[in-house]
Parts: C-alpha cells; structure tokens; sequence
C-alpha cells in the first residue's frame, strides 16, 4: 500500500457523531457536522448526515462545492466569513454564511440577486475571544442593515470561542449570545432559526450547563473526527478516539547514540523536544514522513515508540527493539495532524 497514507474509520467517525447529535439533541441542541479537517471529503459528510447532523459546515467555499460536486443535497453553511472576492461561489454553493462583516452580506446580496437566490446569514458575534464577530453592541444595527438586503435571510445569531485566545464558553458569555437572539427577535419581530453557540470546544458546556438558553445549535467537527474537546484536549468517554491513523514507512534502523556530536547551530525544524532518556544510546529509526505530510509535533506514537525529531520529509523515532526497514508505524494524529495530512494529501 502507498504510504505515507492517512487512514479513516467512517463507521467510527458516524458513531461519535451519532452520541453527539443524541446528546445535544437531549438539550435542544441540533449539531452542525464541520468538514473542513477533512477538505469537505463527501463521504465524510455521508457519515455526519447519517449520524443525524442536519447541516454542514466548513470554512472553505471550495470545500463546499467539494461536497456538491460529490452529491451532497444537505443545508452547507460557510463557517468563515467570505472573501469578497469569492461571494458569487459562496452564494452558488453555500445555502448560508456565517458574516462578521454586513458589508459583504451587501456583496452577497447582490451575488444572490444575479443568480435569483437567497442566501442564508448568521452574523458572528465577538463574545471575547477576539477572533470574528461583531461586537455585542454593534449587532441589533447590524440585524437592521441585513433585514433591508433584498436577497438575504436573516437565519441566526453565532459565536466561537477557544480558538484564539483560548477564551471558554460558560453560562455568562453564552447567556450573552442568548440575550441577544431574545432582543432582536423582540426589537425586530422576527424569529431566528439559528443560534449557534460554538464549536467542540462547546462540548464540556453543553454536557454541564443548567442554563442552555436560546442555543440551539453547535458546529461540531474534531470531536466527532477525534473524540476530544480541544480545551483541555481531553478525550471524551464513549467515543472513539482511533478512527484517524498516519501510516508511515521505515526507511533507516540503527543503533545509535542520542547525542548529537559537532559544532551546533540552528535545525529548520526544532519543536519537538525529545521525551526519551537522552543520555542512553538506543534503537533510532526513519520514518517517511515529515513536516511537509503532517504535524509531526500532534502526532502520537504507538506504544513502545517514542517521536525524537523531524524535519521536512523525516521523522526520527526511537523505539525499544529495533523497528525494520519497511515496516509500517501507525501514529494517532491531533487535529493540526489531521488536518495538515489531508492538505498534503495523505488521505486518497
Ligand atoms: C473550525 C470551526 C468550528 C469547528 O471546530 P471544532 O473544534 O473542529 O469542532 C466551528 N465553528 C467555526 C467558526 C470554526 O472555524
């Protein structure tokens, strides 16, 4: 088999996602499945719709015509507020955007207008992580601009956290978030579909709370791929936490010492910092792959093998019997892994 490759379980993935919708659902809560670790892979998505998402999201126009062009029918929302220059691909492939500027719903109005549709906008507030939104001040003038757009509907309020500044959803930012679709629907007589509260980083808050409010939607994406919460990078119980692996090929075993010997200046790529004794010498194997195929520093090791560096195409490892040429390694990869070995095209 070619390798590196990345290797997907869908019928683990489908499982995590069904606990979730279930779990959220309990709470009023539809789940948004998120595409974009994945680059909008349809079967993916196939996956997630069977597990009882109802809509699909992903940050990149180009994933969503991914997932039309590979027959997918169900609602899609871009999940980051479009370029202007791509709003004429995002009102044709996308039902809905998320928005943090109502100057582009403008530009999106018009796109619609010229193909004769309407398209869906849920305008990102800034509850203090500092990444999108509008700020919660600014938002009923922001409701008012996109009711006057001929070609927009207006489908909801939504938020994101935990994904710059680590900021976490609680009762107070969310009640925020709820306070918010209770005025406007109030102030402008109108009912909003969507409320949606955050991302997996919502996870522990939705499964907590005693005040869900007026959420009633989450964007659910490397908790159904992983089967984490990223705030703490916890796994979650009852669900899959091996349905992703990174397959890679050993191209060099020796016995070698751990030191490095030399004059020493800079490597290109120095993050990751040996987790082995450093003072013995050991078994020390090249596995191809590199920082060109994945995250080597979100990759986890199988059991008895340890990740001592890597460079472009090279990940040194050492291990405690001697690993074979040709033979295969499977690593558990962390989001940024997951993530970087589907650009890289790992995944066939
Ligand atoms: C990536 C993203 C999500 C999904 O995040 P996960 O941590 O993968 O669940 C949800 N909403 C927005 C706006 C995002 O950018």
């Amino acid at each position: 088999m070619i390798a590196p490759r990345l290797e997907v379980d869908l019928s683990r993935i489908r499982y995590n996602a069904q606990v979730l919708v279930e779990l959220a659902a309990a709470r009023g809560v539809s789940v948004t499945g998120v595409t974009k670790a994945m680059r909008g892979l349809p079967a993916l998505a196939e996956a997630m719709l069977a597990a009882g998402a109802t809509t699909l999201g992903d940050s990149r126009v180009e994933n969503i015509e991914r997932l039309r062009a590979g027959g997918i029918d169900a609602p899609t929302v871009l999940i980051r507020s479009p370029m202007p220059s791509q709003v004429a691909r995002v009102v044709a492939a996308a039902d809905m955007s998320c928005n943090g500027e109502v100057d582009v719903v403008a530009q999106l109005s018009d796109a619609a207008r010229a193909i004769d549709r309407v398209h869906g906008v849920v305008l990102m507030v800034e509850l203090g992580d500092l990444r999108e939104g509008i700020m919660p001040a600014d938002v009923h003038e922001a409701v008012a601009r996109c009711l006057d757009l001929p070609n927009i509907r207006l489908c909801g309020i939504g938020a994101n956290f935990a994904c710059r500044s680590g900021v976490v959803p609680t009762d107070r930012n969310m009640s925020v978030l709820s306070d918010l679709a209770d005025s406007i629907e109030a102030k402008f007589d109108i009912e909003l579909e969507f409320v949606s509260g955050g991302s997996s980083a919502n996870f522990g808050w939705l499964r907590s709370t005693a005040h869900i409010g007026r959420i009633n939607n989450l964007r659910f994406g490397e908790s159904i791929l992983l089967g984490c919460e990223p705030l703490h990078g916890a796994r979650i119980v009852g669900l899959h936490h091996d349905a992703t692996t990174i397959v890679g090929e050993v191209i060099e075993s020796k016995y070698k010492p751990s030191h490095p010997w030399g004059d020493r200046a800079s490597a290109p790529f120095d993050s990751i910092r040996p987790d082995a004794d450093e003072c013995s010498s050991g078994w020390q194997a090249i596995v191809a792959i590199g920082h060109q195929d994945t995250d080597p520093s979100a990759l986890t090791a199988p059991e008895g093998v340890h990740i001592l560096g890597a460079s472009s195409d090279h990940l040194v490892v050492g291990s405690e019997v001697p690993l074979t040429v040709g033979a295969e390694v499977a690593f558990r990869p962390g989001y940024s892994a997951l993530m970087r070995a589907m650009t890289a095209g790992l995944h066939a």
